[in-house]
């Protein structure tokens, strides 16, 4: 990996939040960041902010602007990152990190691990088989050289690039899920590193920050362990050391539907003109299984009660309909 841009001691917790800044946060942006913050604090770590603007059409700066005011609201600080970079030469913003993103994948292209795809999004759904679980499209690897041929440059400017895939388990330990196994083949195919756009896929680009921000722990939905997966398999790749993961349950209605920016009363907008912010955090530290009632209370009252072993380990975490509990 080149130079970190961020030191970090070896001892030392440092956890992040890493929103996309596509509209405004909802209950389950909030779930999250509670949890990363609470973690990396339980542990006297520090929190860092990271907007992961990678997606050019749908992020705006107005919104990243939106979810520091509603952390802040929240009274979840940051120590590192954000939009003015605190403790940081610049902004903590992907979009301002391509060279990082492009330096990373040319090394995995020097060194034969990536291949360039010409497939389109329809090519590949009609060639794909979805995977069972969930729908999810596997690469049928339709553009996988058979012998690892010489590429050209501007072979690889064409299309898509893709990474090689190892048709074997990626294990790594989960705090909330334990162990885990995925295999990478079967699972998701050899997955895109840069998009035909020229756009960074999500995977790297979070891989190569978590790697040069010094991040020892990455607390998110149970939607991405699948990712976890796939990102320790680029740490390798990359010679970085794999951060510690802690995967939790989404935020669901009765039905176990995630919740998401379609659900407008548990939008941040509308749930700060309905609540103080004691309240959210108190209904959040409810369901996270903290507390024995849903009764106000500040992020830092939490700290002391924050144990992994609480938080529940199913398959979603249902929230009380319009959080309708006054
Ligand atoms: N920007 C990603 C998201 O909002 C971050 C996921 C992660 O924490 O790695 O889903």
């Amino acid at each position: 990996m080149d130079t970190p841009i961020l030191h970090s001691a070896a001892d030392r917790t440092r956890g992040r939040f890493a929103p996309s800044p596509s509209g405004r946060m909802h209950l389950g942006n909030l779930f999250a960041a509670l949890l990363s913050w609470l973690s990396a604090r339980s542990r006297g770590g520090e929190w860092l902010l990271r907007i992961e603007d990678i997606d050019r059409q749908r992020s705006r700066r107005e919104f990243a602007e939106m979810i520091e005011a509603d952390l802040t609201w929240l009274g979840l600080d940051w120590d590192l990152g954000g939009l003015e970079g605190r403790g940081m030469d610049g902004p903590c913003v992907q979009s301002l990190r391509s060279e990082r993103y492009e330096s990373a994948l040319s090394r995995l292209r020097e060194a034969g691990l990536t291949y360039p795809c010409r497939c389109r999004r329809k090519d590949i759904l009609a060639s794909s088989a979805p995977h069972q679980s969930d729908g999810r499209v596997v690469y049928a690897g339709t553009c996988r050289p058979s012998a690892m041929p010489p590429f050209s440059v501007s072979d690889f400017r064409e299309g898509s690039e893709r990474l090689y895939v190892p048709d074997r388990d990626i294990c790594f330990d989960d705090r909330l899920f334990g162990t885990q196994r995925f295999n990478l083949a079967r699972e998701c195919g050899d997955f895109v590193l840069r998009r035909a756009d020229g756009s960074w896929a999500y995977q790297l680009a979070v891989v190569v920050d978590d790697a040069e921000m010094g991040i020892s722990e990455v607390v998110r939905g149970s939607d991405l362990l699948l990712s976890a997966a796939q990102q320790k398999y680029l740490f390798s790749l990359l010679g970085a050391e794999c951060p510690a993961y802690a995967h939790f349950p989404l935020l669901a209605d009765h039905t176990g539907r995630r919740l998401s920016k379609r659900d407008a009363s548990l939008g941040v907008d509308a749930l700060r003109s309905r609540f103080a912010p004691q309240e959210i955090v108190g209904r959040l530290a409810f369901l996270a299984g903290l507390l024995e009632k849903p009764e106000p209370c500040r992020p830092a009252e939490l700290v002391p009660l924050f144990r992994w072993e609480k938080v529940p380990r199913r398959e979603w975490i249902e929230v009380p309909s319009g959080m309708h509990w006054r």
